[in-house]
């Protein structure tokens, strides 16, 4: 006879370990949880290459956070080293300094010294008067003018989307700071981490729990008329699919990923080096500069986006969101009648960091909790 499960969670990605991890341990629910790929932590997975070397097989995950009570819970299933997070872009030949601080404007103006009085002076020269910036490009030539833009954003930004940054949000390039002093790190969080002994450790050991089954290589689509949770299902895959897709599939930028080892101990100074001009690919990525690693090889990772594969990125276009919305309202339904809850990139068809989506996941567990603590 089949197990009755309490909850049946699609999907052991950050979210899903993670609800999976607190309705066992804290309600005592039987969960099961289940993934199509052949491994847990979705695509934080981190995994050794032939050389072993550590490698990070869905893109480099930069682990930062704001939340203390975040990190502090999960410093229970790792200990941590810091993120060596710096990211160069590659232009005219010459290496810069990315997100744009005082010493890419200094460097790229030929202006010695600069000081975070003369790049506001500099910037105010070059910026164009843009009041309401409607899209990505408007958005940047307001910011940084011109000859910036089209240095590091416009081929950036054409080679990641295959869509004209005119005819993205301002929020797509937005996203990266400008910074008027010499902070060279890629962002600002007040917490920059990566697990010690890597992500896929990390969610495999949240998911080591008594109540909780693993089942890998397992679709939910197979399963989902013959397992019946008494309590509540938690999905995590795309939405669309949940729903047989019958608005029309939502639309992802994919990803594919060239691994090469290099005979020598580092290739390039830092982890990322962004090609916005040069090359098919968009970065090279070192993770090695991050994990620590001492090993006399390494692996470079060349990232080349592409419009059909797993599914990545959500486009932010308009028309996308309209349809996500659709979607959105039949699982709305879908969560008061059948007690599904939708969390996560793929559910909401939206980007979010992983700090960003476990915070959501914990107020996910929360909802449940309320509902069904016992
Ligand atoms: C290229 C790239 C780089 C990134 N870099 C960073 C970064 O630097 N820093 C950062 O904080 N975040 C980064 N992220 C974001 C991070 O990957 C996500 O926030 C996080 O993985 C989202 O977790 P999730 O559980 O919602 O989804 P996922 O990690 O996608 O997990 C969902 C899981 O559901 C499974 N699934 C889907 N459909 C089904 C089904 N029908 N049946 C069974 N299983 C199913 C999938 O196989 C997958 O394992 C990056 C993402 C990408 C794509």
């Amino acid at each position: 006879m089949n197990k009755q499960y309490d909850v049946v969670i699609a999907g052991a990605g950050p979210v899903g370990c993670l609800i999976a991890e607190r309705l066992a341990s804290q309600l005592n629910w039987q969960v099961l949880l289940i993934d199509k790929r052949n491994h847990v932590a979705g695509n934080c997975f981190d995994t050794f290459h032939d050389s072993g070397l550590m490698i990070h097989r869905y893109g480099p995950h930069y682990f930062r956070s704001n939340n203390k009570n975040l990190i502090e819970y999960l410093t229970q299933f790792t200990d941590w080293i810091p993120g060596n997070y710096i990211v160069k872009s590659s232009t005219g030949g010459e290496l810069f300094p990315f997100p744009i601080n005082l010493l890419t404007l200094g460097q790229f103006f030929k202006i010695a010294n600069l000081d975070a009085d003369g790049a506001q002076k500099l910037l105010e020269e070059k910026r164009e008067k843009i009041e309401h910036p409607a899209n990505s490009e408007e958005f940047v030539l307001s910011r940084v003018g011109r000859e910036m833009y089209e240095s590091f954003y416009l081929n950036y930004t054409l080679k990641q989307w295959a869509i004209h940054p005119r005819d993205l949000a301002p929020s797509v390039c937005g996203r990266i700071p400008v910074r008027l002093n010499k902070d060279e790190r890629y962002v600002d969080h007040e917490y920059q981490l990566t697990p010690a002994k890597g992500f896929t450790e990390l969610f495999k050991k949240m998911v080591d729990h008594p109540n909780i089954e693993v089942r890998l290589e397992t679709d939910f689509n197979d399963i989902r008329s013959t397992i019946k949770p008494a309590k509540a299902t938690i999905y995590t895959g795309p939405i669309d699919e949940y729903f047989g897709c019958t608005f029309g599939k939502l639309p992802w930028r994919s990803l594919e990923f060239d691994f090469q080892e290099k005979p020598v101990e580092f290739e390039q100074p830092c982890v990322q080096i962004n090609y916005p001009n040069d090359y098919d690919y968009t970065r090279t990525v070192e993770i090695k500069h991050v994990t620590g690693q001492q090993h006399p090889h390494t692996v470079i990772s060349y990232e080349y986006p592409k419009a059909e594969g797993d599914p990545y990125y959500p486009i932010p276009m308009e028309q996308n969101h309209l349809l996500y919305e659709k979607y959105k309202v039949l699982a709305e339904k879908e969560t008061i009648d059948n007690n599904v809850f939708f969390c996560g990139r793929l559910a909401e068809y939206k980007y979010y960091n992983t700090d960003e989506v476990l915070e959501l996941a914990l107020k996910t567990f929360e909802k449940i909790k309320a509902q069904h603590g016992n």
